[in-house]
């Protein structure tokens, strides 16, 4: 037998010890012993270098990336003025300036070892099918290297934005796999709970998964996502429903807090915390002490609520950073969430990987004798290793074939007693 790729001495994700991982026709075909008198077209040594099936993003938005290249700067800072400078953009976007805005950080995506990935795209009368239409030929482009997701976005809301409802089902039949909502961005709380009911509407009509973007607020008093958690269980959709950002939540009481929390574990609510911009929007009005945003990440954990983390925001004008790096991310909802326990570090790395299939029901995410080869093997021994250096991906594996590799080389031109060599 003649393997296309041997892996020796990589440390699997949640593995004792090494294994030698063996690849042909683009499945594992064996673990721990290579099969005997088997030769590889590529041998690659991993020295006890640690690997992951895969990273999920489980939240971004790629139509809205790079666009702070010609965005007018957001001066307050805030989530309102960051969607109301987008408007002049939207109205001028084309889908190829779409795609092409959206290619160049899906190949970051997969050198990154991105495998699968969810973005939200803005539906609105504003820019009409034109994102949608753009990340749906972005997708196309990156078929055998990405599984990517999107989700239909009501930003500007539904019942508040005339026409809105009609294009989510429109785009909905043209590709887009899963169904958006913005409950909070509504006139009262009687339409936020119509915008639920109406995005659940919309799911049931395409047999679709949801994703809402809740309470992307410090007000304590946004009470959408107990909303969702009663419908989601109403309308029978439990493990099918995600709530990205939940900012209020960091606001809540304890005592309204836990109930919530138990409400989302009934519901089987799949939770996204976004530290990247929610640590850079939110709170932006307060005085000392400043309220900070990011979701309660620990006690939905502690709870046995599915949590994952997302990028959000590429250089738009939410957010100027961004590299779509899920060891980016994960350092970073390690300081938000005060997440420093070798234990936790562990958790957030599951966070980034495990948990966000989950979220996305992505199946199979695991690296067994006869799953797909995916496997991206990174720079470091351990999760602390990895998130403290945000380890280069050493290779990238991506259906049986090397699809990128970091081939890094520092060089040190100095001595210095008591330091090894570089
Ligand atoms: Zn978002």
């Amino acid at each position: 037998m003649t393997l296309d790729i041997l892996v020796k001495n990589v440390a699997l994700w949640g593995v004792e010890g090494t294994r030698d991982v063996a690849i042909a026709q683009g499945r594992f075909v064996s673990i721990d012993h290579s099969p005997t008198l088997s030769s590889s077209a590529v041998t690659l040594d991993a020295d006890g270098r640690m690997a992951v099936p895969g990273f999920v993003e489980p939240h971004i938005h790629l139509d809205k990336a790079l666009i702070s290249e010609r965005a007018p700067v957001n001066i307050s800072g805030t989530l309102t003025e960051a969607i109301e400078i987008l408007w002049n953009i939207k109205r001028n976007y084309t889908v190829d300036e779409i795609a092409d805005r959206a290619s160049r950080v899906l190949a970051q995506a997969v050198e990154n070892g991105i495998s699968g990935l969810r973005t939200h795209v803005d539906v609105d009368p504003i820019g009409g099918t034109r994102p949608a239409d753009g990340l749906i030929r972005a997708r196309e482009r990156f078929r055998d290297l990405i599984d990517i997701q999107i989700v239909a976005f009501p930003q500007e809301g539904i019942v508040k934005s005339p026409g809105t409802e009609a294009l989510m089902r429109q785009v909905m039949k043209s590709g887009v796999d899963v169904v958006g909502g913005m409950p909070f961005n509504e006139a009262s709380p009687q339409d936020s709970r119509r915008h639920i009911e109406i995005v659940f509407d919309i799911a049931r009509q395409f047999d679709a998964d949801i994703d809402m973007h809740v309470d992307e607020t410090d007000d304590p008093m946004a009470r959408t996502l107990e909303v969702l958690a009663e419908l989601t269980i109403k309308n029978g959709w439990q493990g099918r429903v995600t709530a990205g950002h939940t900012c209020a939540l960091a606001s809540y009481p304890r005592n309204y807090a836990d109930q919530v929390i138990g409400r989302l574990h009934d519901a089987n609510v799949n939770m996204i915390a976004n530290p990247a911009t929610n640590l850079m929007l939110q709170g932006r009005l307060d005085d000392y002490p400043k309220r900070r945003g990011v979701t309660q990440v620990k006690e939905l954990l502690a709870a046995g609520v599915n949590v994952a983390c997302g990028q959000d925001c590429v250089h738009d004008t939410f957010y100027p950073f961004g590299q779509n790096d899920p060891l980016e991310v994960a350092f970073l909802l390690c300081h938000a969430s005060q997440m420093s326990q070798p234990a936790e570090i562990l958790a957030v790395m599951d966070m980034v990987t495990v948990n966000g299939a989950k979220a996305l029901r992505i199946p199979d995410f695991r690296v067994a004798v006869g799953a797909v080869a995916d496997l991206v093997v990174l720079d470091a021994r351990d999760a602390r290793e990895a998130f403290a250096t945000r380890a280069p991906r050493r290779w990238v594996i991506r259906k049986g074939k090397l699809i990128a590799e970091a081939t890094l080389e520092r060089r040190r031109h100095f001595d210095i007693p008591g330091v090894s060599a570089a």
